[in-house]
């Protein structure tokens, strides 16, 4: 803490976004580049260094945040990015991507702005690669064991790192054409671009992991054959298989599954296609469910050029402050949020139909309507209380010439046949069962991230990761200095 006074003499100021007009034009993150090194020592000082960092408990990794502030604000990036390394694999992930519970966790966050944690994570990660302080550490020797990890997300990307830096030999299986599970294919790159991936697949690749893409296990190599050529499988498939929305008219043409519609956005910022088959120009579009997929979606309808966009949340408008009753500090709380494609739905006024950032709360789906191709047209609604009965004499009409289902998802994908060839048991939601030890009922398979979890968050998926990497190395050697952040039962903290 080199300012004792910084949290009373600092106000909190965030990484600024790019104007709404400017960065709609394109795919690049929403952040102003370069305009977070300059604020954010003087951020990192407002940390009051509080003896008791409930930030730190907060964050599914344990991040050591008080410490890393400290060095920010004493401008020593080499011991910021060696202590940040130290519990997280993919800083410049969470840095961006995280919705930062350990800033609701803030002491500050009691009667002050929380300190901006979340960017002083996002900046160290971003100077430690500038600088050279994150190197590819390959093992000094090999164990002569091996694990095959399947999938490529978050999860397979941190256990994998981590066996084969304690020196297994690691084979990672991805059916996709490229590496990074949900981070490559659903997030779309204004909120995350792919070169930080691909930098950091870089690095694995140099400390030895190796990488088998477009190859689904199940189906392009058996399950049991792995499990037989190699001492130990990490299932790490995540949860794909999404919910559907059982109403009149689910059946029209323009009705898709939000992952359906963002890997083909994605693939066009790759390179892939020209256009997307699903491109949203000049329709009008309506997305079903209030989450982060939706808004995901959301940002991209705006960028492909739709004519309107709308995003339906079943729940109540939540109000701007915490409700100290439900969700007393240091929890996540349920507050309104304006994320980046909020603020630009609302800047461009791009939901006539909707309110002033696009959304419709209490907005439950009824039915959808179409033309005489069998086109949807119309999307009708009503709005509901909070047990979910609709209010009489609500009811109302969207237009919609795409919809988008962002509904959530149940558990992993079941097509591929992993789960059936190993004969893994699954948990009544349909994720795999796991013990203390992240091992499945199969020995020497281990589940982790939303797989197992159910779907979750990067920063979860990240200490699942490394949480099964320790496990699997204790079987490998018979003990294990890898850490292990969190069980397979803990959870978000709540009343
Ligand atoms: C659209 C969207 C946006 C999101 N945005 C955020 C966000 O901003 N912040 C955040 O914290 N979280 C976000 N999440 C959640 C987050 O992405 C997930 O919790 C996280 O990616 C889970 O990691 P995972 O590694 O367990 O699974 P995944 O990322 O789903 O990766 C699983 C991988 O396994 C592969 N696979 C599956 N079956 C097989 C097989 N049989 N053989 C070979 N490979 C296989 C898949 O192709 C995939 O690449 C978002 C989720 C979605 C859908
Ligand atoms: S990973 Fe998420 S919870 Fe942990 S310090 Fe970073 S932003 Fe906070």
């Amino acid at each position: 803490m080199a300012d004792p006074k910084g949290f009373m003499t600092t106000p909190r100021h965030d990484w600024p976004r790019r104007p709404v007009e400017e960065r709609v034009k394109d795919w690049d993150e929403v952040y102003v580049p370069g305009a977070l090194l300059p604020i954010i020592s003087k951020q990192a000082d407002r940390c009051m260094d509080c003896g008791i960092p409930f930030c730190h408990e907060a964050c599914p990794l344990g991040n050591l945040i008080p410490e890393w502030n400290d060095l920010v604000s004493r401008e020593d990036w080499r011991a910021a990015a060696d202590r940040l390394h130290a519990t997280n694999n993919f800083p410049e992930f969470t840095g961006r991507l995280c919705p930062a519970p350990c800033e609701a966790g803030c002491v500050l966050a009691i009667n002050q702005p929380a300190v901006t944690i979340k960017n002083v994570e996002a900046a160290i990660a971003d100077r430690a690669w500038e600088l050279g302080f994150a190197p590819p550490r390959p093992p000094d020797r090999l164990s002569g064991r091996t694990v095959a990890v399947i999938g490529s997300g978050p999860t397979g990307l941190a256990a994998a790192q981590q066996l084969t830096r304690a020196g297994h030999t690691v084979a990672v299986y991805e059916k996709d054409d490229r590496l990074g599970g949900l981070m490559r294919y659903g997030i779309p790159a204004f909120k995350m671009e792919k070169r930080h991936l691909e930098r950091r697949l870089e690095q694995m690749r140099a400390e030895g992991t190796k990488f088998r893409t477009s190859t689904a296990v199940g189906r392009d190599v058996g399950a049991a054959e792995l499990r037989t050529r190699y001492d130990a499988v990490v299932i790490a498939t995540g949860a794909t298989a999404w919910r559907e929305l059982p109403v009149p008219g689910r059946e029209l043409a323009g009705i898709h599954q939000a992952m359906e519609y963002l890997p083909l956005a994605n693939r066009v910022c790759e390179g892939d296609l020209a256009a997307s088959p699903l491109s949203a120009a000049g329709r009008h579009v309506v997305i079903v469910g209030g989450g982060d997929t939706g808004a995901d979606c959301l940002g991209t309808a705006v960028r492909e050029g739709a004519a309107s966009v709308t995003q339906l949340d079943i729940y109540a408008q939540p109000g701007a402050a915490r409700d100290e009753d439900t969700d007393p500090w240091p929890t996540y709380p349920k507050v309104y949020r304006l994320s980046a494609a909020h603020e630009e739905a609302r800047d461009l006024r791009s939901a006539p139909a909707a309110d002033a950032d696009a959304r419709l709360f209490a907005a439950s789906t009824l039915r959808f309507t179409g033309d005489a191709e069998g086109r949807v047209r119309s999307l009708h609604l009503v709005e509901v209380d909070a047990e979910r009965r609709p209010v009489p004499e609500t009811g109302r009409t969207l237009p919609a010439d795409l919809v988008l289902l962002a509904l959530g998802f149940s558990g992993p994908d079941r097509e591929d046949g992993v789960i059936d060839q190993l004969g893994l048991e699954l948990d009544p939601r349909g994720t795999i069962v796991r013990d203390a030890g992240f091992a499945t009922n199969v020995p020497g398979v281990f589940a982790a991230g939303d797989a197992a979890r159910g779907q979750s968050l990067i920063v979860w998926a990240i200490a699942e990761g490394r949480a099964v990497a320790a496990a699997v190395d204790r079987l490998l050697t018979g003990s294990s200095r890898l850490p292990a952040p969190i069980g397979p039962y803990d959870r978000p903290m709540r009343v």
